[in-house]
């Protein structure tokens, strides 16, 4: 299947079309991720935007293009201030923990790691550099309150990515703002700079040429992506409840410094809700990734629930959906277990057609905007049709390996199967035990099969019986 032939399209959130996705400089995909604020376990809502984002970063890979991407840490906001301040800690020793354990997190759910995870914390003169040259040609100003504001009527082209107008824009502002509005030339104005508060801000401060402070969140990522990836970058994800304001200020503080396009391409996934509610600690549905460990669920299975619905569309989540999950994850298992343990020399080339089909459909589904959805289907089609060849014998050793590679090119886009897995090696004498027993049942020679039997369990194996016929697993 020649993959280069078909295009990778996307929905721009901007143009609300979709996209043919091309690398800019013609070879790798420069991507930016916004990342989380570390005063907390992210929670389930947050991995399901990582998971989409590991979705896409695979999807680019799969359909051929290099992909340096970017994840920024927010080691400097309220959030984090208040906690460090009310700890009585340092910002770095209130973060650390939080970072340590989101790093932990993405592993746990195989999301590939970004080329680079730049902190605030060390991105603190690149901010100032761009807040020194938008004041410099006047779009930025400093307030009453000695705070630098981005001053919105000199970016007309403010809100194209919200699609909302400046005017609704600002009844919003008005309301979220209070009593912060009258620091402030317009009520929209948002802030780059916010001075130092000695009762809000007690030991934690930088310094700068507009007097010490701290710098607003929005430009916390401006000066990140550019100063990594560059002035204009291919595309740039994040959860939708940061497109307004955070994306739409990073476009604004972007192109007015650099007159240059910030983002070609950009990409919101939406929110998840539990059992059709928004997750809230106060309703009892607020899950971090531990959580869900801890009642037992395996990465594999909570991966496979995030990854499962379209990003565009608000996903559902029920434990239900996790118990979908592991039946689903246990028919790719037994057919991997299947495909594994066939020893037939013979090639019937019934196979072949079948997976190439997988193959094309997977891969046009995940063309269309990474529709997911289609794509698992096409691959639980094919493991279908696939299972019906196994039942009539149609399927030879050399075949079966074929489709086992073939699975894994799949799982490079999914992450889920459990092909990586190391197979433990049943001893040759129990699965010569287990062939004898097998035979003597046949032959209704009980009390030699019991034998045989005793002799497995005594190993420490134990007998399963799949749909696929008796295997031997590892007792617990
Ligand atoms: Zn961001």
């Amino acid at each position: 299947m020649e993959k280069q032939n078909i295009a990778l399209r996307l929905t721009n959130t901007e143009t609300r079309e979709k996209e043919v996705i091309v690398p800019l400089n013609g070879h790798t995909i420069l991507l930016y991720t916004c990342g989380p604020t570390v005063y907390n376990f992210a929670h389930i809502g947050n991995f399901r935007t990582y998971v989409q984002e590991d979705l896409l970063r695979r999807t680019l890979q799969f359909f051929g293009m290099k992909v340096r991407q970017v994840m920024n840490i927010t080691d400097i906001d309220d959030k984090t201030m208040k906690g460090a301040l009310d700890s009585k800690m340092s910002l770095e020793d209130y973060t650390k923990p939080y970072i340590e354990a989101f790093f932990e997190d993405l592993q746990t759910l195989r999301i590939q790691p970004a080329e680079e995870y730049p902190a605030a914390t060390d991105y603190i003169p690149d901010m100032i550099t761009i807040i020194q040259g938008l004041i410099e040609k006047g779009i930025a100003y400093v307030g009453s309150d000695k705070s630098v504001y981005f001053s919105l009527v000199r970016f007309p082209k403010y809100g194209r990515l919200s699609h909302l107008p400046l005017d609704e824009l600002q009844v919003g502002a008005s309301e979220r703002v209070g009593s912060d509005e009258y620091e402030k030339d317009h009520v929209c104005d948002f802030v780059l700079w916010k001075s130092y508060d000695a009762e809000r801000d007690g030991t934690i401060f930088w310094d700068s040429p507009f007097g010490p402070g701290r710098p607003g969140w929005h430009i916390e990522c401006s000066a990140m992506a550019m100063k990594l990836l560059g002035q204009t970058i291919d595309i740039h994800v994040g959860g939708i409840d940061n497109m307004f304001p955070h994306h739409e200020n990073e476009i604004a503080q972007c192109e007015a410094y650099s007159d240059k396009c910030f983002v070609r391409h950009w990409l919101h996934v939406e929110h998840l809700l539990v059992d059709h509610k928004k997750m809230s600690k106060s309703l009892g549905n607020f899950y971090t990734l531990r959580d869900l460990l801890a009642k037992g669920y395996t990465p594999e299975q909570i991966r496979y629930v995030l990854l499962q619905t379209h990003y565009r569309i608000q996903q559902n989540f029920t434990f239900q959906n996790l118990e979908a999950a592991k039946a689903s994850l246990e028919r790719i298992a037994d057919f991997v277990d299947r495909l594994e343990r066939i020893t037939d020399h013979k090639s019937h080339g019934a196979l072949e057609p079948v997976l190439e089909k997988v193959v094309r459909n997977f891969t046009l589904a995940l063309a269309e905007d990474l529709n997911i959805s289609l794509a698992l289907a096409a691959l639980f089609d094919g493991i279908r049709e696939m299972n019906g060849l196994c039942d009539k014998n149609k399927i030879g050793k050399k075949e079966a390996l074929h489709a086992l590679k073939v699975l894994k090119e799949l799982d490079a886009v999914l992450g889920v199967l459990p092909l990586e897995k190391k197979q433990e090696k049943i001893p040759d004498e129990l699965l010569d035990a287990l062939e004898k027993r097998e035979k003597a049942r046949k032959e209704k020679n009980w009390k030699e099969a019991d034998h045989h039997r005793d002799v497995i369990l005594a190993a420490g194996y134990v007998l399963e019986d799949t749909p696929t016929g008796i295997r031997l697993k590892k007792g617990s």
